[in-house]
């Protein structure tokens, strides 16, 4: 079966954590339609991306900073632009940050291109892969008898994508603060599926990510930075002085930022209905581990729509099927059901994000289904 890509989420149940909470609305899809151009936002440019008034990007501005409760908020191409920005301007080449075990790539790859060395807050390992906060005290004493001082800073990853653990951002911000280290919270998972405030956790920096988590087709996602901090990030150039140095200048200057601009009403509607999305996902979980040798690995129950499950049946089944490990991709195609990588039955990650209780009914029935194959 194959499909225009724009109709995969019409005419497809799409599984994929990547894409459940990316998908754009339609009115995000006209927005960007509307601004398709180069340079569309750029009309009305008095020199500051962030202070256009026609479209109105500073009144969106301002009230992307209250929802996420930073003190100062700038759009970015994606969560890990924001890490990047947040390093280099806080941490100098040769120092070292501390980062979570369950940290995502794009953590590492903004650490090395800003010359910084990581250390590692080891997580609890299977079956839960939970980061104690605790052990952020424990890297900083590390840190400093290997390298003779603390950290530039600390990065926790509020829910990663390996397990859809969400982390203890409250303790973990208190750990750091008592050792006198900021912390960047990185939120590509949480925020726009579930409320953040960055204030309230008492985290320095948040990151985020539009295509992942707010809906918008980006790519685009978002920084801000409470307190003193936000000097220090959003500092100016010397040279051109309404510029800012860690944003180039300017960062989505089109469709990009009308895409999140126009989602933003509408995640600020969905995340009240986050508790009802954990729900579902227990429920899923509890249908799938019920159909027998699929475990649900991260800690339990799930606090996030993320799940990665352990599936010992499915590997069994690809064993002796004429197309292998591709089976199940197909039967669940045949479905109508998408998302799954093709030829992976060991082990895979979902989300339920948004879906109805009925299409939670009816996934759960083809899995069973294809159990029994
Ligand atoms: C997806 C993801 C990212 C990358 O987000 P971009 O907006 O594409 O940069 C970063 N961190 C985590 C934990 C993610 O899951």
């Amino acid at each position: 079966m194959s499909y225009e890509r724009v109709a995969i989420d019409e005419l497809m149940i799409n599984l994929n954590p990547l894409q459940t909470a990316g998908r754009a609305s339609a009115a995000v899809r006209k927005a960007v339609a509307r601004f398709s151009d180069g340079y569309s936002v750029c009309d009305r440019c008095e020199g500051v991306l962030h202070d256009i008034e026609k479209p109105d990007i500073k009144g969106f501005t301002a009230e992307l900073a209250e929802f996420i409760g930073a003190d100062r908020v700038a759009v970015t191409m994606g969560a890990r632009e924001g890490k990047f920005a947040v390093m280099h301007s806080v941490a100098n080449p040769g120092d070292t940050i501390v980062v979570d075990g369950n940290a995502h790539y794009t953590t590492f790859m903004a650490a090395q291109r800003a010359g910084l060395e990581t250390f590692i807050v080891p997580g609890s390992g299977s079956p839960e892969y939970s980061i104690p906060p605790q052990g952020y005290a424990e890297a900083f004493e590390q840190c400093k008898s290997a390298t003779g001082k603390l950290p530039a800073l600390a990065l926790l990853t509020h829910v990663d994508g390996s397990y859809g653990n969400l982390s203890d951002a409250a303790a973990v911000a208190k750990v750091c603060h008592d050792a006198g280290v900021p912390v960047v919270l990185n939120a590509a998972y949480s925020a726009g599926r579930m409320p953040v405030n960055a204030r309230e956790l008492g985290v320095d920096f948040i990151v985020a990510s539009g295509h992942k988590s707010f809906g918008a087709s980006g790519p685009v996602g978002f920084m801000g930075a409470v307190g003193e901090w936000a000097d220090r990030l959003f500092r100016l150039s010397p040279t051109h002085p309404k510029k800012n140095i860690e944003l180039l200048g300017c960062t989505a200057r089109g469709s990009n930022i009308i895409a999140l601009m126009t989602a933003l009403p509408i995640v600020k509607k969905r995340i009240l209905n986050w508790p009802a999305e954990v729900e579902k996902t227990r429920r899923f979980v509890e249908g799938m581990e019920k159909i027998g040798d699929i475990f649900q690995e991260g800690v339990k129950p799930k606090q996030h729509d993320l799940i990665r499950f352990d599936t010992p049946l499915y590997h069994r089944i690809g064993e002796r099927h004429r197309k292998r490990g591709y089976f199940l991709s197909s039967e669940l195609a045949d479905r109508g059901i998408t998302g799954l990588k093709p030829g992976q039955t060991k082990w895979f990650k979902v989300s339920t994000y948004g879906y109805s209780d009925a299409q939670i009914d009816y996934i759960l029935a083809s899995f069973a289904e294809i159990a029994e194959m």
